[in-house]
C-alpha cells in the first residue's frame, strides 16, 4: 500500500497514489510500513535529583528506533506531573504518557488522574517494603477506581493470585513473563495457572516490559505452546538494559520473532494492541485515514541473529528488524 499524508494526518491508504501529487515522496519498497510503535512500558522522568536515577531521556530512545509514543510506567509520583509535563511531555517530539507510581503510602493520587487526563492514563502499583504492599496494593486500585483510569501491576511482592484480583478489564500486568525464582504465569509443572487464564479471559492484559530482570524467553516459550501470549509487546527500557539486553523496541520485538510469533501479530502487539489499552486506537497505532500520520519504516534483516533475555538465555533468529524512516505527525523526525 501507499500512504498518503497531509497536514500531519493520513489522507489516503491504497495501493497506487500518484506519486506526482505530493511535495516529498519516501520510497518504501521492500520495507514494512507501521504505524508508529508505541512502548506500553518505559522510564523518561529524566530530572536530576530525581529517585530513579535509571530513566532515559525521551526524544533519543525512541525516535530513531520507531517509537513515536511512549508511557512512562510509574517513574512519576503525584507531586511530579507539573514537572513531568513541563520539563519532560512537552518539550519531547515523542508523544509521551504517565502512570503514576504507588510504591508508597501518601500523595493525592485520583486528583492528580482527574486534573491531568491529557497526560496521565492510569496508576502503576509498584512492591515495595513487603509489610507494606497490601496496603499500597489496595490504595493503587482506590486510586484507580476513584481516577476512573487503568492500573497496571508488577507480579512482585504479593501472590500473583492476590494481584491478578485486584485487576479488572482494561487493567495491565506487566513484566508478565518474568523468570524463575519468583514465581510467575506457570505452575511447577510449566502449566499456565488457572488464575492466570480467568484474568486474561475477563479482559486482563498481559504487558512484555522486558527489562533488566522482567523478561525470561523459557517461560514465553512455555506459554505461547499453551496459546497464552502477550497483548503488548514493550521494552522496560532504562539505564540498566538500554546496552542489552534489551536495547530498544525493534530489538524486543524481533525476540518474539525469533519465538515463531508471526510478523503481522509482533506489529500489532507493538501498535494497534497498546493503542486499545491506552484508548487511543482513533489516533495512533493504526494507518487508517484521519489517524495521527505517526508513522514507521522497518527493513527486515536476514541472517543469524542472537537474542539475549533477562537471565542470559540466548535464541538465534534469523530476523531483526531496524527502523528506517520514521514520521511525527506527518514529520520525518529520523
Ligand atoms: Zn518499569
Amino acid at each position: 500500500m501507499d500512504v498518503a499524508i497531509l497536514e500531519g494526518r493520513v489522507a489516503d491508504l491504497k495501493e497506487d497514489i500518484d506519486p506526482w501529487k505530493s511535495r516529498h515522496l519516501i520510497d518504501a519498497k521492500g520495507l514494512i510500513i507501521a504505524p508508529g510503535l508505541i512502548d506500553l512500558h518505559t522510564h523518561i522522568y529524566y530530572l536530576l535529583g530525581h529517585w530513579s536515577r535509571d530513566t532515559l531521556e525521551v526524544d533519543s530512545t525512541s525516535l530513531s528506533k520507531g517509537v513515536t509514543t511512549v508511557l512512562d510506567a510509574g517513574s512519576v509520583y503525584p507531586e511530579h506531573v507539573d514537572a513531568f509535563r513541563y520539563y519532560i511531555a512537552n518539550r519531547s517530539r515523542t508523544r509521551v504518557y504517565a502512570l503514576l507510581c504507588m510504591r508508597r503510602q501518601g500523595g493525592c493520587y485520583a486528583g492528580a488522574v482527574k486534573a491531568n487526563r491529557d497526560l496521565v492514563v492510569g496508576i502503576k502499583w509498584h512492591h515495595g517494603p513487603p509489610e507494606e504492599d497490601a496496603a499500597t496494593l489496595s490504595m493503587a486500585r482506590d486510586a484507580a477506581d476513584w481516577g476512573e483510569c487503568m492500573l497496571m501491576c508488577e507480579p512482585y511482592g504479593l501472590e500473583l493470585k492476590t494481584i491478578l484480583g485486584r485487576l479488572y478489564k482494561g487493567d495491565i500486568l506487566t513484566h508478565s513473563f518474568h523468570p524463575p525464582p519468583r514465581k510467575g504465569l506457570l505452575d511447577e509443572n510449566g502449566r499456565v495457572l488457572p488464575e492466570v487464564w480467568e484474568a486474561v479471559n475477563r479482559g486482563v492484559y498481559l504487558d512484555q516490559g522486558h527489562g533488566r530482570s522482567g523478561f525470561s524467553i523459557e517461560v514465553a516459550e512455555k506459554c505461547l505452546k499453551q496459546g497464552l501470549s502477550p497483548f503488548t509487546i514493550s521494552t522496560n527500557l532504562h539505564k540498566r538494559c538500554i546496552r542489552g539486553p534489551v536495547y530498544d523496541m525493534p530489538t524486543t520485538m524481533s525476540k518474539w520473532l525469533a519465538l515463531g510469533m508471526p510478523l503481522e501479530e509482533v506489529v500489532k502487539r507493538s501498535t494497534w494492541h497498546p493503542a486499545i489499552v491506552l484508548k487511543k486506537e482513533d489516533e495512533i497505532g493504526t494507518l487508517k485515514v484521519g489517524a495521527c500520520a505517526d508513522v514507521a519504516c522497518f527493513k527486515l534483516l536476514e541472517g543469524d541473529f542472537p537474542f539475549v533475555d533477562s537471565v542470559g538465555e540466548t535464541r538465534r533468529g534469523r530476523y531483526k528488524l531496524e527502523a528506517t524512516h520514521v514520521l511525527r505527525a506527518g514529520e520525518v523526525v529520523f
